[in-house]
C-alpha cells in the first residue's frame, strides 16, 4: 500500500495526461476527462510522487497516512 493518500481536485484537473504519462498503472482518465486513481494501493511512492510533480494544475494532493502530513503540493 501507498504511504499517500492520494486525491485528485476536480475543479482543478484539466484532463493534460501528464500524471497518466509518468504512471500509467496508477492514474487514468474518467469518461469526463479527469483523473483518477485506479491503483491506490500502488507501491510505487516514486511515481505516485513524480505524478504529483508533472501536474501542471497541482491537482494531485498527497498526504503520509501515517502523520496526516500534506506532502504536495507544498504548502
Ligand atoms: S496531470 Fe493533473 S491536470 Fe493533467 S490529467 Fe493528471 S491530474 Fe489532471
Amino acid at each position: 500500500m501507498s504511504k499517500y493518500k492520494i486525491t485528485i481536485d476536480k475543479n482543478r484537473c484539466v484532463g493534460s495526461t501528464l500524471c497518466m504519462m509518468e504512471a500509467p498503472d496508477i492514474f487514468a482518465l474518467d469518461e469526463e476527462h479527469q483523473a483518477h486513481v485506479i491503483a491506490p494501493d500502488t507501491l510505487d511512492d516514486e511515481g505516485v510522487l513524480t505524478a504529483a510533480h508533472a501536474c501542471p494544475m497541482n491537482a494531485i494532493f498527497l498526504e503520509e497516512i501515517e502523520t496526516g502530513k500534506r506532502i504536495w503540493p507544498r504548502a
